[in-house]
């Protein structure tokens, strides 16, 4: 189920990348028609520098003198006339490509913006989408919970038992190591656990919770299971004969 949530965005990141593609290309196409508009840009002045030498070379007809000046400015004149010419041309191919890359531009453009429409729906999609299934994990987990109780629950459920097969007495207590439930002597190691009262615990004949009730016996009980566990209740061991020296003393 978490996977699943996790795969959602997958088609979002294939409409992003197109969408990223999309920009790259019209970015690029961008340039190429910045860079032809400045060539048009430079060729009109070329062109214009063309005209204004043909221009003057024709104003100086009026005062050659000479056959072979005449010629030499004839010869001005054409190439003048010629490179005019060339410009033109390259004008024309140069403003029917701008032309050109302007649509295909407009064009791109127009795919651009459909496609960022398309992934903004995808992202909202993709958002109801993992609203709902996390909503259904959120169930599913729920539902899990129930099925798998807990400690409580389930010291609750043999409780209930405990109740109905002995006739309401659930709850007994463990008085001078016998079970009051059913009077069964219980092993001192045992003894200590209840009296530690650290977890719930079930008499082992009757099944009853029992909890600890102190008694005169105390602490004889305790050396014996001291005496058992070792080291762990040491100081406990000493104090307590420390008390027994002062009970003889006095
Ligand atoms: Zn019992």
């Amino acid at each position: 189920m978490e996977k699943e949530i996790q795969e959602i965005p997958k088609s979002l990141a294939t409409k992003t990348e197109l969408l990223n593609r999309l920009k790259k290309s019209y970015m690029d196409k961008s340039g190429s028609h910045q860079a032809t508009t400045t060539r048009i840009e430079d060729i009109g002045q070329k062109l214009i520098d063309a005209e204004q030498e043909r221009e003057k070379s024709e104003g100086q007809m009026d005062i050659i003198k000479t056959q072979r000046e005449y010629e030499a400015l004839d010869k001005e004149i054409k190439d003048a006339t010629e490179k005019e010419q060339s410009l033109r041309k390259e004008l024309q191919r140069e403003q029917t490509s701008v032309e050109e890359l302007k649509s295909v531009l407009e064009k791109e453009e127009m795919m651009i913006s459909k496609q960022e429409e398309d992934v903004k729906e995808e992202q909202s999609k993709i958002k109801v989408k993992i609203k709902e299934k996390n909503t259904e994990l959120k169930k599913l987990q729920g539902e899990e919970k129930k099925i798998t109780p807990g400690l409580e629950e389930d010291i609750l459920f043999k409780f209930e038992r405990i109740i109905k097969s002995k006739s309401g007495i659930g709850i007994v207590s463990l008085t001078k190591g016998v079970c009051t439930g059913c009077y069964m002597i219980l092993p001192p190691h045992f003894v200590n656990t209840v009296r530690r009262g650290e977890h719930v615990e079930f008499c082992p004949y009757c099944s009853r919770i029992l909890f600890y009730q102190e008694d005169e016996e105390d602490e004889a009980l305790e050396t014996a299971v001291i005496d058992e566990e070792g080291d762990e209740e040491e100081e406990e061991e000493e104090e307590e004969e420390e008390a027994e020296d002062e009970e003889e003393e006095i």
